[in-house]
């Protein structure tokens, strides 16, 4: 009968039907002295799973699994375990997430119950289900996934257990714990999906970067100033770079020793920066190669602050624009270009005037390009040491500029060093 049950559940977890129609189906069959395997090509075939062997699970390294498998057997080393709740076909649904690893490769897991492993673990899988996400195979851990402990251990190449510096998270990490210092942080209500909950958000820090963070499940010794040890959280990405997560399952625990935090961004060039997909806080070096348009005079929307023309927003029609002042410079270091996004006050400062200045010299021109064109006259061609939040998306690398300041430097001999330095 244990062949038949486990059968059931292969069945019913590669055709999406419940356990109990399967063996419902398998058990008449097998009445009538039909063997077991033929009996389960009829229940495939029955509820339209094919003759094939596809809903067979096959026992494969990580680097052999691809989105073409329904599901498959490993031997995986446990490297992280994350625990969430989130909202499921209308219930809250605790489960654990995390990453696993094998000789072959990495790959991403979420086990919909809790199978009582923890990272370091040596386990076998059996019947793990493979799902897309966002292109790449991920494993889906449920009711008919088995789960026992292998009996050597897997060797990895890989961290266990999920202690991270700052600059090494990544959108999409789970399970993760850092060591850091609260630099900032506010309360604030949101409407949540039960009603109205308070959060907190603020900026946290190490020795290798700043990060935002958002504690949905406010945990009373994050207090700005405060040097603590976080467990258990995850990694989402906010404005194109990563943030930080709490939840009610992430741990948090003060710790006696300060962390050392740097003052300084990481400074990086602007290949090594691009290719991290985003950073909150980041330094380059670059010459300003353009001043594009839509720099210096533009106007507003009053409502959401969007770039409008001819006073026409795109979400709000017809209204009375805002005049403000901006600056969207290209930056070039000899190993990539972003778009600088320089907000009023610096803008102010680096065309030596304010909205109104700006106005009159327009007025005066009979031309608003005239404003661009002299802090075009300014900064194209010189070298900057510019700081801010970098995004990368569709539309490509922008840096939100917080500080800009003319560099002495060769912008193409740092960024050679720095690209040195990050491959060692
Ligand atoms: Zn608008």
């Amino acid at each position: 009968m244990m062949d038949v049950d486990n059968k059931a559940e292969e069945l019913a977890s590669a055709l999406g039907v419940t356990k109990q129609e399967v063996k419902a189906d398998l058990e008449s069959l097998l009445e009538f002295d039909v063997p077991l395997e033929e009996a389960a090509q009829s229940v495939r075939r029955k509820h339209g799973g094919g003759g094939g062997g596809s809903s067979t699970p096959e026992t494969l390294d990580l680097a052999g699994i691809s989105t073409a498998q329904d599901s498959v057997n490993v031997t995986v080393r446990v490297l992280t375990q994350g625990t969430r709740t989130i909202r499921y076909q209308g219930e809250d649904v605790t489960i654990r997430e995390g990453k696993l690893a094998d000789s072959s490769g990495t790959i991403s897991y979420t086990a919909w119950q809790d199978f009582g492993f923890e990272p370091g673990d040596s386990i076998v899988i059996g019947n793990a289900g493979v799902r897309e996400w966002d292109g790449r195979p991920e494993l889906n851990l449920g009711q008919s996934t088995t789960v026992s402990m292998a009996d050597d251990t897997v060797a990895v190449d890989q961290a266990i257990g999920g202690d991270s510096d700052l600059i090494d998270l990544e959108p999409g990490d789970r399970g993760r714990n850092v060591g850091v210092r609260i630099q900032e942080v506010d309360s604030r209500t949101i409407d949540g999906r039960d009603g109205e909950t308070t959060i907190l958000s603020g900026v946290l820090a190490d020795e290798t970067a700043r990060l935002p963070f958002t504690d949905w499940d406010p945990h009373p010794d994050l207090e700005a100033g405060g040097d603590c040890r976080i467990k258990d959280v995850y990694i989402r990405e906010f404005r194109g770079s990563p943030s930080v997560n709490l939840s009610e399952f992430s741990t948090v625990e003060p710790l006696a020793e300060p962390v050392d935090v740097t003052d300084s961004a990481p400074q990086l060039s602007l290949a090594e920066a691009v290719d991290s997909g985003g950073l909150f806080d980041v330094e380059v070096v670059g010459n300003v190669l353009e001043v594009r348009d839509g720099s210096g005079l533009i106007e507003r929307c009053p409502d959401c602050g969007r770039v409008i023309q001819n006073n026409q927003c795109r979400t709000h029609g017809e209204v009375d624009g805002e005049d403000d002042l901006r600056i969207k410079a290209i930056i070039d270091d000899g190993t990539d270009t972003v778009t600088a996004i320089i907000g009023s006050e610096l803008t102010e400062e680096i065309y030596g005037g304010d909205v109104s200045d700006a106005k009159e010299a327009a007025r005066d021109a009979m031309d608003k390009e005239v404003v661009a064109e002299t802090i075009r006259e300014r900064l194209v061609g010189n070298a900057y040491r510019v700081r801010g939040s970098l995004s990368v998306d569709e539309y490509g690398p922008n840096l939100n500029v917080e500080s800009f300041e003319e560099a002495d430097e060769d912008p193409a001999a740092l960024a050679t060093a720095a690209l040195g330095e990050v491959r060692q």
